[in-house]
């Protein structure tokens, strides 16, 4: 079963770049959705049916964090699987972060990095069929 994907970061470059290396992943990937801050990531939520999100911290508007918090806050959205890809160095972010059930994968990344972080998951995401 393929995965619908919701991309949020507010460089296109970026998006870009992290639709590449999941493809490179092998993980099944379906539908793309993209979004340039939290405010247009959460309307997209909304409107589709997303199996992964992929958030970036830092962003105008609205930042990642506070996408994240919204959406813990709403019963429709609190289960979506979530990582977080971001340049964020501070533990103490990170940390408030994954006791949100949030995934957390540094930029740089490798195709690895986002593999793993979606098998630990959607346990049965990674599989193809
Ligand atoms: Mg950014």
């Amino acid at each position: 079963m393929s995965m619908t994907i919701l991309i949020v970061d507010d460089s296109g470059v970026m998006r870009a770049m992290i639709l590449k290396t999941i493809r490179m992943s092998g993980l099944p990937v379906g539908k793309v959705l993209q979004a340039a801050n939290g405010q247009e990531g959460l309307a997209a939520l909304r409107a589709n049916p997303v199996d992964l999100l992929l958030v970036d911290i830092n962003m105008p508007v609205m930042n990642g964090e506070e996408m994240i918090e919204r959406m813990q806050a709403d019963p429709g959205l609190r289960e979506v699987p979530t990582i977080v890809i971001s340049t964020e160095g501070s533990e103490k972010r990170i940390t408030s972060l994954k006791s949100k059930g949030v995934r957390f994968v540094h930029k740089p990344f490798s195709p690895e990095m986002i593999r793993d972080a979606v098998r630990q998951l959607i346990p049965s995401g990674g599989n193809d069929g």
